[in-house]
């Protein structure tokens, strides 16, 4: 059972934040089955009855104590690290990210925002907390860029807000009020003036003949701004203050016609149920999710007016119930946030090389989210002999460092990394062009001779009516011609690109021009199109079970012998490698 620590903003009430936490755990419980949560909180029991975890206290000691027992530690969001509503809770969390590492314990800031870092001094803490996580996923652009901005120079994906997979409660709160309902989530900030907020609320109602619903979104700091509001109005307006569960808040949004948001998680929530909002920009990632959904255009909040809010609630509410936010690419990001946290509990190392403990499932998985992030990506399929060559070429070393993802091929890496089963390359071809064909995905082939690659092209086609093969191209080309081989696959821009050159060659000629290819996908595949041709007979399953498929191979290729003295000198490294440690 593996065990995850998860620190945030957590048990202060604050709904973004507890919306972020419960859908976090519903997304890391759904794709890593019996993973034990424990969440760090600023009210333990509240945390564990709301949410059914552990929960400890925020201390640095209980964090510490917990973080020994842990295999991944998780960054959770909202916005932790930003110093504009205070400085020391950045350097808090950023003391958690550097403990965790001198824990020796894997870390993922999960789908968080960053920023804004005003402060010299933060910008230096945040540089070197963060460059020392295994994975950096942030919610949206404007964070990736604030990241590099202050001198990150790690990998920083963009997957989305966690909370935008939370699932909504039914509630009927506002089953008696009047229609339209107009809601207004609130903070207080400066510029914000209550008695103008008020009045705007008051013709909004006399306008729209509506009742004001205000909706709290941080405990009793919003609670006393709504009330402040709600005192200041001619007309009676509604406050929102017993709902426990960010859900039902969620289930609150879904009933109005119409919400005027300022909390970012107000806006989330509206667009995730599809009810039409004026955003409120008194920070940037309010403007950030209000232009990734495609809402309105944000108006500040010294200018929350009836000026500003009636022309643009007439119109939202003039779409009658036609308005879509597009929000399920977002939500599909949202969830590569815990298949990025299953990745990384599923890393081994071994002999200095880290690889990927999965299984063709997960493999596949996690390279569909390749393909959906539209970023090139290196995958390898690992065996003894690479790790063997890796210790005596440097060059190969480091690609194998680089690559994005390594599964275990062979029965030596199933041994060394004391793992359940092989994920053998020419079986990945396989699942691969399987789910290809179903998803529409475009594969190009390069590798064997013209004649083979061809036969391997077509048996595929044949055990996958509808696969998309964008092309099939001998592996048999000059140092003058790669120029031209390269170009034909970029312009062919395929979604998975299977090459078959031999183990070692088509690793460094993938990572030599991964960048410029721009494939999604890159896989060598070895010798792969000569068995699916048929010109090569694959080992019958009874030998690949019995782990013996290299014996077979070499019994049909006798030539192979001297690659084959690989395993024995791997065998013995890795046992040198654990008495060492
Ligand atoms: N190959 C190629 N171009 C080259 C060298 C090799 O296309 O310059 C092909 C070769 O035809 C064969 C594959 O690469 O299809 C290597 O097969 P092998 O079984 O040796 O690969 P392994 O799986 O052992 O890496």
């Amino acid at each position: 059972m593996k065990k995850v620590l998860i620190s945030g903003y957590y048990g202060f009430g604050n709904t973004g934040d507890e919306a972020i936490l419960s859908a976090m755990i519903t997304s890391l419980r759904s794709e890593i089955p019996n993973v034990d949560i424990t969440v760090s909180s600023f009210h333990p029991h509240e945390t564990e009855a709301g949410y059914g975890v552990k929960a400890i206290p925020r201390s640095i000691k209980d964090i510490r104590r917990t973080l020994r027992k842990s295999d991944l530690f998780i960054s959770g969001g909202g916005g932790l690290l930003q110093d504009v509503t205070s400085g020391r809770s950045l350097a808090y969390y950023c003391l958690l990210l550097i403990l965790a590492r001198v824990e020796r314990v894997p870390v993922m800031i999960y789908g968080q925002g960053i920023g804004p870092i005003k402060r010299f001094f933060s910008k230096f803490l945040v540089k070197l907390a963060i460059s020392g996580c295994n994975v950096i996923a942030v919610r949206d652009e404007g964070s990736k860029r604030v990241l590099e901005k202050i001198g990150v120079r790690r990998e920083i994906v963009v997957t989305a807000d966690p909370a935008l997979l939370l699932k909504p409660v039914r509630v009927s709160r506002l089953a008696g009020v009047k229609r339209p309902a107009i809601g207004f989530a609130l903070r207080a900030w400066p510029g914000i003036d209550f008695t103008r907020i008020a009045k705007a609320a008051d013709e909004v109602a006399d306008r729209f003949d509506a009742s004001v619903v205000l909706i709290p979104f941080h405990g009793s700091r919003d609670r006393s701004v709504a009330e402040q509001v709600a005192g200041r109005m001619v007309r009676k307006a509604l406050v929102i203050d017993d709902v426990e569960l960010p859900s039902e808040t969620l289930g609150v949004i879904g009933e109005l016609d119409a919400l005027v948001g300022m909390r970012l998680h107000s806006t989330i929530f509206a667009a995730v149920q599809g009810v039409p909002f004026v955003p409120v920009a008194y920070d940037p990632k309010v403007e950030e999710f209000a232009s990734s959904v495609g809402a309105l255009q944000p108006i500040a909040c010294k200018d929350i007016t009836s000026d500003t809010l009636i022309p643009r609630i007439e119109k939202l509410l003039g779409l009658n119930g036609g308005f879509a936010y597009s929000v399920e690419g977002l939500r599909m990001r949202a969830r590569h946030n815990a298949v990025l946290a299953k990745h990384l509990l599923k890393e081994r190392r071994i002999l200095g090389i880290r690889f990927d403990a999965l299984e063709m499932d997960e493999a596949a998985a996690i390279i569909e989210g390749y393909i959906a992030e539209k970023k090139p990506h290196l995958v390898v399929t690992l065996n003894a002999e690479m790790m063997v060559t890796a210790g005596n070429d440097e060059g190969f070393r480091s690609v194998l460092k680089k690559a994005d993802l390594l599964v275990p091929d062979s029965i030596g890496i199933v041994w060394a990394g004391r793992l359940r089963a092989r994920v053998p390359g020419i079986d990945m071809v396989d699942e691969l062009a399987k789910r290809a064909a179903l998803r529409g995905h475009r594969v190009f082939m390069i590798g064997a001779k013209q004649d083979v690659v061809e036969e391997a092209a077509a048996e595929l086609q044949r055990r996958y009516p509808g696969l998309k093969i964008v092309g099939a191209r001998c592996g048999y080309f000059s140092k003058r011609e790669e120029k031209q081989v390269v170009d034909e696959i970029r312009q062919a821009s395929p979604d998975i690109l299977f090459v078959g050159l031999g183990m070692g060659k088509q690793e460094k000629w993938i990572a030599k021009h991964l960048y410029y290819l721009n494939v999604p996908v890159c896989l060598g595949v070895g010798g792969s199109f000569d068995v699916i041709a048929g010109k090569v007979k694959q080992a019958p399953v009874w030998i690949r079970q019995a782990g013996l498929e290299w014996l077979y191979r070499l019994l049909q290729q006798p030539t192979r012998l001297k690659r084959m003295l690989a395993l024995p000198k791997f065998v013995f490294m890795v046992i040198r490698e654990r008495r060492l440690y």
